[in-house]
């Protein structure tokens, strides 16, 4: 390697929304994922709902307007 032209090299760690870590070695301080190993449904075997963005609390949201609305067609 030449010098002074590489960013460091420095231990760190990949940091995954689950809260699991995992230690590696990068340029970056730290490195974060929202899925890994140890939460995808995938290798925990779970079914588990992986919805980072709140995404499908808006769409529950979306749908409880629309069923009341229904409700009042309804009557
Ligand atoms: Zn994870």
């Amino acid at each position: 390697m030449k010098e002074k032209i590489h960013p460091a090299y420095k231990p760190t760690v990949i940091r995954c929304a689950c809260g699991y870590e995992v230690p590696t070695g990068s340029t970056k301080d730290e490195i974060r994922v929202e899925i890994c190993s140890q939460c995808h449904p995938f290798y925990t075997g779970k079914q588990k709902l992986v919805d980072s963005a709140g995404r499908i609390e808006k769409f529950y949201k979306k749908y409880e307007k629309y069923q009341k609305q229904d409700k009042k067609q309804g009557a």
